[in-house]
């Protein structure tokens, strides 16, 4: 058996934090059992779906590598739903509802005021004739229905949850075609599943009831239910699901400098049994990867761990994963100097500044000018090619007499304009010779 996967977003925004997680997971566990991994745009909804969204799903999946093999849309699929809701006519498995949503509404708080679950009634199965044509006299057009069939229980076995079990008659008959003739998720989803050849559903527990539904389609449809993976969900550090990570998506992402591989790292292990570990290389995140390592209760996302997780990642990656945000002039050799004092990518520029200047330096005592004076001297007459730094503080430490941060720091303030940063000793060839001396003639 060929695995596929899919990741099932409607364009009517963009990927957050959580369609993200989900996208991960479906597009990892294809690549870890050689499958294929499908984009599927839920754009049955016209009003809302937006081109703009597409555009953005695809550009934000591309970023984060998780480029898929293939891409289908619900929106061309029409006809294929039709035929099929045409055949579930002919087997009794859905019927015409004409109530509106406020009567829907009203049932609904009859029965919870009753301290009833709001189960819909089936009212519309007893509908005579003669009601039928009285609706559809008054202009009213019938909402579609799928009959859940009572008397068989839904059992699965999910990845994650392990068994389940639902009592169908404890379930509201959905409803699939709204009376304008446009589709709601259920029945497409499950019709796509079957005709793409989908044998794993990997998505949020929030879907679960859906899928008990669901399953009983996949049988209506005289097709087998694929395997289920519902995971727990995602919530903030606060414990819930919050606004703020329904907003998070890639765009802030970027902002913050944080890189795709972080993301990845964080988002493949959290609400697992396995560590968060700064993996930059994502087959080793791939290798590891378990449904029956995934938790049921709800994973932490937490800025400051994938700030702290993106920090060691940008430590790790290589000058060619990098070399295209580089300043142009900067050289590999440049980027091991200045890599270990990044907190992001952001930080780049101000390091590559550091190295090419302008600088601005403190004001020096007269003492320390004094001194400083005496290191311009020194420089003077080394050679560009020596070991600059460890001749440059030996010469002054004999002929000064200063040593350890008296000795070391007015240089580093001289030459950096900074009181921190990488050792001299790689960062002044870098910084070179001549720009060294214009630097300690400017400071003395
Ligand atoms: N479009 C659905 C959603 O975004 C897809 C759910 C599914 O994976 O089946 O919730």
């Amino acid at each position: 058996m060929t695995i596929k996967t899919r990741f099932a977003p409607s364009p009517t925004g963009h990927l957050h934090v959580g369609n993200i997680r989900t996208a991960l997971h479906n597009w990892m566990f294809a690549k870890k059992e050689g499958g294929t991994f499908l984009l599927r745009l839920d754009d049955t909804d016209a009003e809302r779906s937006k081109e703009e969204y597409v555009d953005a799903i695809r550009a934000d999946l591309a970023w984060l590598g998780l480029a898929a093999d293939e891409e289908q849309r619900q929106s061309a699929r029409f006809d294929r739903y039709a035929e099929h809701l045409a055949k579930l006519k002919a087997d009794s498995r859905v019927y015409p509802a004409y109530e509106t949503a406020q009567e829907l509404d009203l049932k609904r708080k009859i029965q919870l005021g009753r301290g009833k679950p709001p189960i819909y009634d089936r009212a519309a199965l007893d509908l005579t004739a003669e009601q039928v044509s009285a609706y559809e006299a008054e202009g009213r057009k019938p909402h579609w229905r799928f009959k859940l069939d009572h008397g068989t229980p839904i059992t699965w076995t999910d990845l994650i949850r392990g068994d389940q079990n639902f009592d169908p008659a404890l379930l509201s008959d959905p409803v699939i075609l709204r009376e304008d003739g446009s589709w709601l998720y259920m029945l497409p989803s499950a019709i796509d599943d079957i005709e793409m050849g989908i044998t794993h559903v990997v998505r949020g527990e929030d879907h679960v009831a859906n899928t008990a539904v669901q399953i009983q389609m996949f049988h209506a449809l005289g097709a087998q239910a694929p395997e289920f993976a519902h995971e727990a969900l995602l919530v903030g550090t606060e414990g819930k699901l919050s606004k703020r990570l329904g907003s998070l998506g890639v765009s802030s992402f970027r902002e913050k400098n944080i890189e795709p591989q972080a993301i990845v790292a964080l988002l493949a292990r959290i609400g697992t049994s396995d560590p968060v570990e700064p993996v930059a290389d994502v087959e080793q995140l791939i290798a590891t990867f378990d449904f029956a390592r995934f938790g049921r209760a709800p994973a932490r996302f937490d800025d400051e761990e994938l700030a702290q997780l993106n920090q060691k990642i940008v430590h790790l990656l290589d000058y060619e994963d990098v070399k295209d945000r580089l300043p142009e002039a900067m050289t590999a050799e440049a980027w091991a100097v200045i890599r270990p004092n990044l907190h992001d990518m952001g930080d780049v520029d101000q390091w590559w500044q550091v190295v090419t200047g302008p600088i601005s330096a403190p004001e020096f005592s007269a003492e320390d000018r004094g001194f400083l004076a005496i290191a311009r001297g020194k420089m003077e007459v080394l050679e560009a090619s020596s070991d600059l730094w460890k001749e440059l503080t030996g010469a002054l430490k004999e002929e000064t007499g200063r040593k350890g941060r008296p000795l070391f720091m007015p240089l580093r303030l001289a030459l950096t304009g900074l009181d921190h940063g990488p050792d001299m000793n790689i960062l002044l060839p870098l910084i070179g010779r001549d720009t060294a001396l214009a630097r300690l003639t400017e400071a003395s």
